[in-house]
């Protein structure tokens, strides 16, 4: 037994070192111990303490590989069937239609997995399903924009706001994601107009991350912003004086809380149409949706939560919810994710 798990060792080692488990390998792993090739666009914290749960609970192992959401799609459709991924994650729903349309999930009965997640946040063809929840809002400025001067997205287009703006870049999924949101409920022609109006008032080119947004707000170069609700609760909760001045000098805003509703986009997960350990990988969706790891997202990334009942601690977010939602379903978002982009071209949105 010493011998085999010498060998399992150097295994593993193998594995992690070059990140890129051939099958010969994985074969090897299968026959000792249990585990999954997980493939994700996330970078937060919470995911290595759920992948430790979920290894303490179930023995399997996770063996992460971590890239963009593009690469990650690109590198599992080059390697074709003999792709290691199991799962794939990502942080945007366009990203899961691109990985469907590309063929790499697996048709998956969801609601066996998980009972109550919102059917707006599951495809309805059964490719993937969202894990967290997070929601694309408005930051103001507390000192210089008073509360009701903005409540909706559509009014970030009003010139009184003309060298007041700050957002990302639209190469940023977020970003095309809430455009595609746009087209959706209003049409392209009304989305591109919405879009042009922002960019008439942009404060400065688009740059930075969402972080990046509410530090303009705290500098004075902007008075809105268009962030994603987590990051001015990591602003806010970080050790840091600078991040938790930054986020003291907005008011995040959920818009459209009178009609439709904020946008939200998901984490979300399908497993991998080659999946060499698909019954692992079946587990390892079930456990994303657990309360286990409901509460680590919640606490630890500020998500919000796809299950009902789930239990967790974090007074940042909680004075963020309820919220009103819009109720679109989020495959939407890559439906429409091809105009988004030919509108963020035609209105010069760098
Ligand atoms: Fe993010």
């Amino acid at each position: 037994m010493k011998f085999a798990s010498a060998v399992l060792a150097t295994a593993a080692l193998t594995l992690s070192a070059c990140s890129q488990p051939d099958s010969a390998t994985s074969d090897t792993i299968q026959s000792e111990q249990r585990v999954v090739n997980v493939f994700s666009a996330r970078h937060y914290r919470s995911d290595e303490h759920v992948y430790a749960a979920f290894t303490a609970a179930t023995g399997i192992d996770v063996n992460l590989i971590g890239a963009n959401g593009d690469q990650l799609i690109e590198r599992v459709r080059a390697d074709g069937e003999r792709s290691p991924a199991d799962v794939i994650i990502t942080v945007d729903a366009a990203r899961l239609h691109r990985a469907e349309e590309a063929g790499l999930f697996a048709r998956t009965d969801f609601s066996q997995l998980a009972a109550n997640v919102d059917d707006h946040l599951i495809d309805p063809d059964g490719y993937w399903v969202g894990f967290t929840m997070r929601a694309r809002v408005i930051a103001y400025s507390a000192d210089r924009v008073a509360e009701g001067d903005i409540t909706t997205y559509e009014q970030l287009a009003d010139p009184r706001w003309a060298g007041r703006v700050c957002i990302r870049e639209s190469g940023n999924a977020y970003n095309q994601s809430l455009m595609a949101t746009m087209v959706a409920k209003s049409g392209e022609e009304a989305a591109e107009a919405w879009a042009a109006g922002i960019v008439a008032n942009m404060a400065r080119p688009p740059q930075g991350g969402d972080r990046d947004q509410l530090r303009g707000i705290a500098a004075g170069i902007c008075d809105v912003a268009v962030v994603n609700h987590y990051y001015y609760a990591m602003l806010a909760n970080s050790g840091q004086e600078a991040d938790q001045d930054a986020a003291a000098a907005s008011v995040l805003l959920f818009p459209n809380q009178d009609d439709s509703g904020a946008h939200v986009n998901i984490s979300g997960v399908g497993i991998a149409a080659n999946a060499p350990h698909s019954a692992e990988a079946r587990e390892l969706v079930a456990f994303l949706l657990s309360a286990d790891a409901q509460r680590l997202f919640a606490e630890m990334t500020h998500e919000v939560p796809v299950i009902d009942g789930v239990e967790w601690d974090n007074a940042v977010l909680e004075a963020m919810l309820p919220f009103r939602e819009d109720q679109r379903n989020v495959s939407e978002l890559g439906d429409h994710n091809a105009t988004a982009q030919r509108i963020f071209d035609r209105v010069g949105w760098q």
